[in-house]
């Protein structure tokens, strides 16, 4: 049994012999989370769509590239744009096979080789929901996006045309770097993205909720990657013990999450709420995306034998408080959870990849001067119609009704 063991063991290592494997991607090593957040110490190995060899030094390929100032750089502020044509650091270099993973935190060229994974792989999760190449909205001006992973006394992370910029929170802490920050620099890919896929406003956004719907769209684009990582996606349903309905509708999330991004859309905020400050006024539509995301997730568990709750059945929870149908959920436990902890954690990969390529691809079907959050909601939920969403959208229209979106 040993030898058998030994033999299967060793056989991949014999037959790789060092070389590279192009067609598979590049991996890189990124924190889902900044380190000092816990249980997320450790940075997770991602494979990003280009394949190995063809991500070069700084990282660089066709539609990004890093580069880090010696000299201290003021953020851009047009007429200002990349490229920057300062001397800059010694780029972070591709290993033998053309990963690299092989860069690790406290190495130079970790900041770089960690905020350009960030980004490049945004890219990645949007454009597989799209299903194309999507055009940067400053092509053919600026052929590719440029990542600057350092700005000094810069206390924000920014994007605009042709570059996406990172500072630090607290200068002297490189932990505080927003580089380190995939939530930050995911925020700022889905502005780019979204300005790329819907285009730019002609007038200046007065009476529509142009600016509002980019900060949801922003924060949601920050969600949907955060949940493409294993680590996250593994520690919040094994805290909640699968149960997101519950814990999303109790508000339970805010208490029970170490991520910034499942907190901040933990709230039952409407449209009544909020404030016309474009953050506050985005956080209704922002929620009521992740409220789809949930009762998809719900319903397949349910569908699938995995839960006990049908969230067709409880579309009001919040008002109607089913305490006994809380009180049994809530009593299930870590042994009760782990058996269906594989089955549980596909259904909200697909709960999630169902969700974001709806909103996605709804924008194709917006106008920038037009665009209030009903549009929106209604080119999501057409676009709904037309996916794999489609058996789901009286259940979307419910959130978004909730939420005080649409009537
Ligand atoms: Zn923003």
């Amino acid at each position: 049994m040993g030898e058998i063991l030994d033999t299967i063991a060793l056989r991949p290592e014999a037959g790789l012999g060092g070389r590279a494997e192009p067609s598979l991607g590049t991996r890189f090593l990124v924190f889902p989370q900044p380190p000092y957040v816990s249980g997320y110490e450790k940075p997770e190995v991602v494979w990003l769509t280009p394949a190995a060899g063809r991500i070069l030094a700084g990282p660089s390929d066709d539609r990004m590239y890093v580069i880090d100032p010696v000299e201290p750089k003021q953020p851009y502020a047009f007429p200002v744009l990349p490229p920057y044509s300062g001397s800059v650091r010694a780029p972070a270099e591709p290993g033998p096979d053309g990963h690299f993973d092989h860069i690790v935190p406290g190495m130079p060229a970790f900041l770089s080789a960690h905020s350009y994974a960030c980004a490049r792989r945004v890219l990645d999760v949007c454009e597989g929901y799209v299903g194309r190449r999507i055009r940067w909205f400053f092509e053919p001006t600026i052929a590719r996006l440029e990542i600057v992973p350092r700005i000094l006394d810069f206390d924000n992370a920014q994007s605009g045309f042709g570059f996406l910029e990172l500072g630090e929170s607290e200068p002297t802490r490189t932990a505080s770097s927003f580089a380190l920050n995939f939530d930050s620099v995911a925020h700022e890919m889905g502005h780019l993205v979204l300005l790329s896929e819907l285009g730019l406003l002609l007038g200046d956004g007065r009476g529509t909720d142009f600016f509002a719907y980019h900060e949801a769209v922003a924060d949601f684009v920050s969600l949907l990657g955060l949940l493409h990582f294993d680590t996250a996606i593994d520690r919040i349903l094994r805290r909640t013990n699968g149960n997101l309905l519950i814990n999303n509708e109790l508000d339970r999330f805010a208490e029970l999450s170490d991520e910034r991004q499942i907190r901040s859309f933990s709230n039952s905020l409407r449209q009544r709420d909020v404030s016309d400050e474009v953050h506050d006024r985005s956080k209704p539509f922002a929620a009521g995306l992740f409220d789809c995301v949930v009762e998809i997730y719900q319903t397949l568990l349910f569908d699938r034998g995995l839960s006990e709750i049908d969230p067709r059945l409880y579309s009001n929870l919040r008002r109607q408080m089913a305490s006994d149908l809380i009180e049994t959920s809530l009593s299930e436990t870590r042994a009760d959870y782990e058996p269906r902890h594989f089955a549980s954690k596909a259904a909200l990969q697909e709960a999630r990849d169902i969700v974001g390529e709806s909103l996605v691809r709804s924008w194709a079907y917006l106008e920038p001067d037009g665009l209030t959050f009903e549009t929106a909601a209604n080119a999501f939920l057409d676009t709904a119609q037309t996916g794999r969403a489609r058996p789901y959208v009286t259940q979307l229209e419910d959130c978004m009704k909730w939420r005080e979106i649409i009537l």
